[in-house]
């Protein structure tokens, strides 16, 4: 925490504190920000409340507190996209495993369509099917097969 309030210090090129008053100055942080910062955020929270910062007094207990609730809310959006994405993912193998769940491809891939040819008769071909994930997730599935095969 002495670091953290020295290193606020300087960064404001303001006037050095003597040792007593930068413990009591360290003091004062610790207790507004203790329960609030984890302490394995304090060295991040600091370094983005200093980034953010733009006047040219020194870093505040008030900038560190506000750029760690920022740095939560960053953490907790994250945390929700890979969850989405995770599910995501999970829903497109299931949607591969039951061959059944496309109506179209019943998860080959391919499906029947009916094309017309110069004098308007139907006759049946057979293209790749983008109505669900299949190739998509083919393609995905060949380069982890691929990285993995080459370690
Ligand atoms: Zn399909």
């Amino acid at each position: 925490m002495i670091r953290i309030v020295k290193k606020a210090i300087s960064l404001a090129n303001a006037p050095a504190l003597t040792e007593i008053e930068l413990g009591d100055r360290a003091r004062d942080w610790a207790e507004v920000l203790f329960d609030v910062v984890p302490e394995e955020h304090l060295q991040d929270a600091f370094k983005r409340a200093a980034r953010d910062h733009k006047t040219s007094f020194p870093v505040s207990m008030h900038d560190v507190r506000i750029a760690y609730e920022q740095i939560a809310a960053d953490e907790l959006r994250e945390e929700k996209r890979l969850r989405e994405k995770f599910l995501d993912d999970l829903d497109a193998e299931r949607k591969l495993s039951n061959r059944f769940e496309c109506k179209l491809c019943f998860g080959s891939g391919w499906k029947e369509i009916t094309e017309y040819d110069s004098v308007n008769r139907p006759y049946k071909g057979v293209i790749k099917c983008h109505d669900c994930r299949h190739w998509e997730y083919y393609s995905e599935k060949l380069k982890q097969n691929s990285t993995g095969k080459m370690k």
